[in-house]
C-alpha cells in the first residue's frame, strides 16, 4: 500500500482523517500534539492514542518526511547546517544558529529555485520542485531532536523563493504559529521574498501575521534587474506602491534586505537612495556584507561597507538599520550560500 503523507496536515484536516474512520475528534487534537509539539513520527510512542489507531495511521500514513544526511558544525560561532534528504532523494539544507537566548533557523521551502538571482549559490542549482508543508515543518521538528535549545525564531530565507510556493508555506507557518503546534508567536517567523508581487498583495490582503522580509539588494531599477532578473517583471516601483499599503506596526515592521555587492550596489548615493525607501516605508533595513561562493561578486572592502551603513545611520529618520555578519560562513551556511551541492 502507498502510504500518504501526513506531516502538514493541519488540525482541521487531521480531524477529517479522525472522523471518516470513527475515531471521536479528541483524538485529531492527540494526535496533533505528538506530531507537532512532540515532533513524534512513531504512533506507538503515542501513548494515549488507541491500539486499533495506532495501526491504521501507520500502516496508511507517513509521518516522516526527511532524513538527517549531514551535520555541519562552524568552528567560528554556534552555527550548524543540516542536509536532509526527501523521499525522492532531493536534498536540501537548513541552518540553526544559536546566539545567546536565540535559536534561529533558516529553513527552506523548495529544492532549488527558479528566481535566479546572480548573487545566490541556490540560484546557481535551478528549480527542482516546491516543498510540502510537511517537508518545510519536517526542518523544524527533526532541528529540534539535533539541538538542546529550543528554537525560538524561523526564518524562510533558505533555499528556494516562499511566495512561489505560497500555500504550503503559510500552512507551515500556521502550524508553526498555533498554540496547539509549535507555539511560536507571530513576530518569530519571518518569510522572505525576492518580490513576488501578487503573493506580496496576496499576503497583505490576507492581513497575514507574520513578519515579512523583501530581498531588494539594489537602490534602482538598472542595477537590480542586473543582478535579480525578476526586477523586470516587477520593479522597485511596483514593489514600494505594494509595500506602502503593509499596516505600519511597531512590532512586525517589513524588513528590506540589502546584500552588499562590491562595486554593484555599495555607493554612497545606493545608500542614500536605500534610505528614501526606508523613510518612506518606516521599516527596518538589513544590510547584509556580501558571503562569498565563488562566483563573480565579492564582497566590498570594510571601508566601503563602514562608508554605505554610516550614510544610512546619518539618512536615519523613520527606518533602523540593522546588519548582518552572516553566521556560518566557513561551512556555507550564510546567506545565500545554501546549495545542496549533491543535488543532481
Ligand atoms: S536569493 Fe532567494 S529567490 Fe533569489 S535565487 Fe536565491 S533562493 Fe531564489
Amino acid at each position: 500500500m502507498v502510504q500518504k503523507q501526513i506531516k502538514g496536515l493541519n488540525l482541521q484536516e487531521i480531524t477529517r482523517i479522525c472522523e471518516m474512520n470513527n475515531f471521536p475528534p479528541f483524538r485529531a487534537k492527540q494526535l496533533y500534539h505528538w506530531m507537532y509539539r512532540h515532533g513524534i513520527n512513531e504512533t506507538n510512542e503515542m501513548n494515549n492514542i488507541p491500539k486499533e489507531m495506532s495501526e491504521l495511521l501507520s500502516q496508511e500514513y507517513q509521518f516522516k518526511t526527511l532524513q538527517v544526511e549531514e551535520i555541519q558544525s562552524s568552528e567560528k560561532e554556534n552555527t550548524k547546517k543540516i542536509l536532509f534528504k526527501t523521499h525522492d532523494n532531493r536534498l536540501i539544507e537548513s541552518v540553526s544558529m544559536i546566539d545567546k537566548n536565540l535559536h534561529t533557523i533558516c529553513i527552506s521551502s523548495q529544492v532549488g529555485c527558479s528566481v535566479d538571482c546572480q548573487f545566490c549559490a541556490t540560484g546557481e542549482m535551478g528549480f527542482m520542485r516546491s516543498l510540502s508543508c510537511g517537508e518545510i515543518i519536517d526542518q523544524f521538528i527533526e532541528i529540534t531532536k539535533i539541538r538542546e535549545e529550543p528554537i525560538t525564531n524561523v526564518v524562510y530565507m533558505g533555499m528556494g523563493e516562499p511566495f512561489l510556493n505560497y500555500n504550503e508555506v503559510i500552512k507551515s507557518a500556521e502550524i508553526l504559529h498555533d498554540p496547539h503546534g509549535m507555539n511560536l508567536g507571530r513576530n518569530r517567523i519571518t518569510i522572505s521574498t525576492s518580490g513576488i508581487l501578487p503573493k506580496i498583495k496576496q499576503f497583505i490582503e490576507e492581513k497575514q501575521p507574520y513578519k515579512l522580509a523583501i530581498s531588494l539588494n539594489a537602490a534602482d531599477d538598472e542595477t537590480r534587474t542586473r543582478i535579480m532578473p525578476i526586477n523586470k517583471k516587477w520593479n522597485i516601483e511596483m514593489l514600494m506602491r505594494e509595500l506602502e499599503k503593509y499596516p505600519v506596526d511597531k512590532k512586525n515592521k517589513i524588513m528590506l534586505e540589502y546584500v552588499l555587492l562590491k562595486g554593484v550596489n555599495d555607493t554612497k548615493s545606493d545608500a542614500e537612495i536605500l534610505a528614501s525607501y526606508g523613510n518612506k516605508l518606516r521599516c527596518k533595513i538589513n544590510v547584509i556584507p556580501f558571503n562569498d561562493i565563488g562566483n563573480k561578486f565579492a564582497r566590498p572592502d570594510d571601508a566601503t561597507i563602514n562608508r554605505f551603513i554610516e550614510t544610512l545611520y546619518e539618512n536615519q529618520i523613520h527606518y533602523q538599520t540593522l546588519v548582518r555578519w552572516s553566521k556560518g560562513n566557513d561551512i556555507d551556511a550564510a546567506c545565500g550560500q545554501l546549495s545542496a551541492k549533491n543535488n543532481d
